[in-house]
């Protein structure tokens, strides 16, 4: 029996979120083109017959502008801490120099396998360049290339990833796919769909709080505020008519009845908190 905790790391857009759907095979973070979408740390529980990987995937590096940027990047450290395996997950064509300046600031102690992501764009030297200048990284301890959103190599990642887990009894009982609350995730699900719908910088400034969670008998209750930072915002947020948050609620509440495979009802209300980022005290009030 093969048990351990693995921090899945890069740069914004690398593909982290996609490649923990791909290794889970669930929707279990963000996606989004958007940078910046995971704000957490989420993690996810992958129980086989004689394993059990848990994962997490963090929020990228980034300057820290607003005081939730340090908490962001202190679940960085964090998560990296208390990890058995390390993978660090780079774009095939992105900034090769970049990635291994953040890979190595990173001081690793454990092992890392580097991931060389998005190999379904590009050709076969491009690969190998990006190959042979990881694997002379002292902190690359193995190289796989894969496509998070094709599903390639995906098999193999996991093989490799079980090589360099310890061995040890399963941390969590049954096939929980999550530690994380309900309530946390649908609030995830409903910010998803403040980046796909608002431009700009509404997404950014918006923090999704989840009021309400009621299981009655044919459906669940659920009830959310959406947190701006400005009074114009609002308007925004609500649209002509209140058009636009009508489309906000439609479209989250697919997706929670999807997650939870039961009938939803969901409340959505606007709320101004001027400079919440700002304010040490909210910032834990709304867990980060
Ligand atoms: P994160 O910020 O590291 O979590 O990155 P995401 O998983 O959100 O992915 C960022 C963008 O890259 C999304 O538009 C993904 O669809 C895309 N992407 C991720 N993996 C692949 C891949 O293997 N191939 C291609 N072509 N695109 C990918
Ligand atoms: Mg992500």
């Amino acid at each position: 029996m093969k048990s351990g905790f693995v921090n899945i790391f890069g740069k914004p857009n690398a593909g982290k979120s996609t490649l923990l759907n791909a290794l889970m095979g669930e929707k279990l973070a963000i996606v989004s083109s958007k940078v910046q979408t995971t704000r957490h740390r989420i993690k996810g529980i992958l129980t086989g017959d004689d394993y059990q990987i848990i994962f997490s995937d963090t929020p990228g590096i980034i300057e820290p502008k607003y005081k939730l940027h340090e908490k962001m990047m202190q679940a960085v450290k964090g998560s990296l801490e208390d990890a058995d395996v390390a993978l660090l997950i780079a774009d095939v064509k992105g900034d090769l120099q970049e990635a291994n300046e953040a890979f190595t600031s990173l001081k690793l102690k454990v092992p890392a396998i580097v991931i060389i992501n998005k190999v379904d764009v590009a050709d076969e030297e491009t690969l190998q360049q990006a190959k042979t200048f990881f694997l002379q990284q002292p902190y690359c301890k193995q190289v796989i290339a894969i496509s998070a959103l094709k599903k390639k190599g995906i098999e193999e990642l996991l093989n490799s990833i079980l090589n360099l887990l310890p061995e040890g009894e399963p941390f969590f009982e049954g096939d929980n796919l999550t530690d994380l609350p309900t309530k946390f995730f649908v609030s995830e699900l409903i910010r998803e769909k403040i980046f796909y719908l608002y431009q700009d910088e509404i997404p950014y400034h918006a923090t999704v709080l989840v009021q309400e969670f009621k299981e009655k008998l044919t459906l669940v209750k659920i009830t959310a505020d959406i947190i701006l930072q400005r009074e114009t915002q609002k308007g925004i947020v609500l649209g002509q008519g209140g058009r636009m948050i009508k489309q906000l609620g439609i479209e989250a509440r697919k997706d929670i009845e999807k997650f939870l495979g039961r009938k939803v009802f969901l409340e959505l209300f606007v709320k101004v908190r001027p400079k919440w980022r700002d304010n040490e005290l909210q910032l834990r009030e709304y867990g980060y």
